[in-house]
């Protein structure tokens, strides 16, 4: 069996998330008990959701347990396997987590998927045909609920969940509206992805800037907003929502390394009868096949090009998740380990 590297988490974080709280260290792999299958992992995902595992405090899930491997979704290859139904060569894509192997007990459910890659890139099964892809389908599909005509707005519009959001919403009608940081980004989302606008929040200082920006793009105000970010992005799109409007709450980065993002004008909820609401796409599993058929066919036939920063070896996974959180990724962010 092949010596398996390995990322484990060492010490949680007091602020900001170092490289110093990770640990690369190697280890055999046992041999294989009937059930089980052996994976080497291609491709490693790297997410946002992780640096709130680092953490000690109470959240919707456990935190990452010191010592143990870096919690993550990987996709690779079967080298190895004792389960009828998994032989090896077959791609699959499972929680195999920060290491180059794992071995899996292949019955459990959701332990492990077969995936084809006759239309679909390996790794774009970690990204819009996998989990960031569903959380996508998941709140603007089943939350924000877009008319056609309508608009819709999404924050960190480049990135593996954003991306996805503005196509769903094109596809369905509706007016796409990205935020995201950086000229580049920008022209990515309106020029690759086809959403109408994006605004690169960075040329403005505040929310009262940004949201005159949003005016602009959203001639008819918001009636859909997926948000990521949180903060001075949640405050601008408030100010520019229609009644009625609905706002997925998928994430708030902003905030993920403790600093305050406190809601500036929670009014408007009330004036303008609005509905947010959280949700975490674990938890909506029955959306699932549903949301991967509708993916892997924006993938397929060319309407969906996610994009991928991709660092090379596991050891690069540390300093690419750290770079992830701020905004240093362009699309999804993978480490290659294959
Ligand atoms: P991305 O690929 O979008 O990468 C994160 C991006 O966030 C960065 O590239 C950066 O883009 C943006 N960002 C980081 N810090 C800030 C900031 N201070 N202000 C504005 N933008 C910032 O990651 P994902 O697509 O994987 O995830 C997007 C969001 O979805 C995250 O908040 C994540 O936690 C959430 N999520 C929630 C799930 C759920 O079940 N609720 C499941 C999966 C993801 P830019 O350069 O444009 O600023």
């Amino acid at each position: 069996m092949p010596q398996n590297r390995q990322i484990v988490l060492d010490s949680r974080p007091t602020a900001e998330a170092s490289t110093a709280n990770f640990k690369l260290v190697t280890a055999g792999t046992p041999a294989l008990q009937d059930g089980q299958v052996l994976v080497r992992h291609h491709y490693l995902s790297l997410d946002p959701y992780m640096r709130g595992r680092m953490n000690e405090g109470k959240s919707y899930a456990q935190p990452q347990p010191l010592g143990q491997v870096m919690i993550g979704a990987t996709v690779g290859e079967v080298v190895e396997s004792r389960h009828p139904k998994y032989a090896a060569g077959d791609q699959v894509t499972g929680m195999g987590g920060w290491q180059e192997y794992s071995v899996v007990d292949a019955g459990q459910p959701g332990a492990l998927r077969k995936v084809d890659t006759t239309h679909v890139p390996l790794s774009h099964y970690l990204g819009a045909v996998g989990m960031p892809g569903v959380t996508a389908w998941y709140g603007l599909v089943k939350l924000i609920e877009p008319k056609a005509g309508q608009t819709v707005v999404v924050s960190a519009a480049s990135g593996a969940v954003g991306s996805a959001v503005g196509v769903l919403a094109k596809v369905r009608g509706a007016r796409a509206v990205g935020i995201a940081g950086g000229p580049d980004k920008c022209r990515y989302v309106t020029d690759e992805l086809g959403f109408d606008a994006c605004i690169d929040y960075k040329q403005h200082k505040d929310a009262q800037s940004l949201s005159k920006a949003l005016k602009e793009a959203c001639p008819d105000g918001i009636d859909g907003h997926f948000e990521n970010v949180g903060g001075m992005v949640l405050d601008a799109v408030m100010l520019r929502a229609n009644a009625f409007s609905r706002i997925a709450m998928c994430g708030m980065i902003a905030g993920y390394d403790g600093q305050p993002i406190p809601m500036a004008h929670p009014q408007l909820i009330l004036t303008n009868r609005m509905r947010i609401e959280g949700f975490i796409v674990s938890e909506h599993m029955e959306v699932w096949p549903d949301a991967l058929k509708e993916l892997g066919t924006l993938v397929g036939t060319g309407k969906l090009r996610p994009r991928e920063s991709v660092a090379q070896g596991l050891e690069a996974a540390p300093e690419a998740f750290l770079g992830m959180l701020k905004g240093r990724n362009f699309g999804k962010q993978l480490v290659k380990l294959v």
